[in-house]
């Protein structure tokens, strides 16, 4: 039977990818919306200004789902878990690690599942390039993840706010992809941010990062890439090269390409449904550490106001 589910934060990614995904899967129904704007609503769907009158209102709805960005997160997931809720979180899936630490203790007391997402891992290649990497020595690794942050983000201040990342909300999405289909663990060696001079948070970033063997592994991040955007990771092994591109959508190999349609968030909310049922809690916080690290081993370098 479907469970009732609530929807927090009905902006780009509510719209774009949470509704139509919920819509689809037969685990969950949208029983209820939170957002301060009233206008911000589905249509036929019980609609609440903020999560706390939500939850008073409609104890009997099982799970919540948080499409707020990161600086709203720990508020309403904590207050979520602690009425016994199901939680899911957008990436990244809090502002500190700490906080998600704290929900994730939360969870675990209440019995509930918390689910962490990261939805790039879910592109269609992920899994191919993961498998493909297994029994090769690596050498190289490149990341290019560059997009032109007024086409993506369009007058979304929160990104430029301290706890909102700045380029690392997409760049996250790229470390999300490389600790899934590096076959060991890697740590950040060196980093340089630029951060525009009357701004938070980072327009560009350069990562380099050390493994366990000697590949050279490096990451670059930019918002003011013009054109069609960047999302791409290069693979150089000693067995031969590869690339996973379209932000994950595409892997090619010497005899191997794979591509598939985007069914990220559809993969998401099954995989939601499934922790519910299994009464499991699913928190990596792999890419957020790396980011984390960025900001405390980062030169942070002061570059251009940016205005948009
Ligand atoms: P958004 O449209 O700017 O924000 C989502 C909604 O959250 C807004 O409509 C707003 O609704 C509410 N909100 C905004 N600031 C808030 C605040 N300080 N406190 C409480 N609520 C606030 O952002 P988005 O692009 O959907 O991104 C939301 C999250 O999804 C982020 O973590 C982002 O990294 C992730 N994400 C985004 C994309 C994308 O393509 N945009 C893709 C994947 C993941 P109300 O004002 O009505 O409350």
């Amino acid at each position: 039977m479907a469970l009732g589910i609530a929807l927090a934060g009905i902006g780009k990614i509510a719209r774009d990818q949470h509704i139509p995904s919920i819509a689809k899967e037969p685990g969950f129904t949208l029983a209820a919306t939170a957002s301060r704007n009233p206008e911000a609503t589905v249509n036929g769907v019980e609609a609440f200004p903020s999560l706390d009158a939500l939850l008073s209102a409609r104890p009997d709805i099982p799970a919540v789902s948080l499409a707020t960005p990161p600086q709203a997160r720990f508020a309403d997931a904590h207050l979520a878990l602690s009425h016994g809720k199901h939680v899911m979180l957008e990436k990244p899936p809090g502002a500190t690690l700490t906080e998600v630490h704290t929900l994730e203790a939360l969870a675990r007391d209440k019995g509930v599942s918390l689910f962490a997402t990261w939805h790039s891992r879910e592109a269609a290649a992920v899994d191919a390039a993961h498998q493909w990497l297994r029994d090769r020595t690596l050498t190289r690794v490149d990341i290019q993840w560059k997009e032109d942050v007024r086409h993506w983000h369009p007058g979304q201040e929160w990104i430029w706010e301290a706890g909102g990342l700045g380029v690392f909300d997409p760049g996250i999405n790229a470390l999300s992809v490389m600790t899934a289909i590096l076959p060991t663990p890697v740590h950040l060696t060196k980093a340089r941010l630029d951060f525009p001079s009357n701004r938070d948070t980072p327009v560009a970033a350069a990562l380099r990062f050390q493994g366990s063997d000697e590949a050279e592994i490096t990451a670059e991040f930019d918002w003011l890439e013009t054109g069609p955007p960047k999302w791409t990771i290069d693979i150089e092994t000693s067995e031969g090269a590869a690339c996973l591109s379209g932000g994950g959508a595409r892997f090619e190999a010497e005899g191997v390409a794979v591509a598939g349609a985007d069914e990220e968030y559809a993969r998401l909310y099954k995989r939601f449904a499934d922790l519910i049922e299994a009464g499991e809690v699913e928190v990596d916080l792999a890419p957020m550490r790396h980011v984390a690290d960025a900001f405390t081993l980062g030169r942070r370098v002061v570059v251009d106001a940016f205005d948009w």
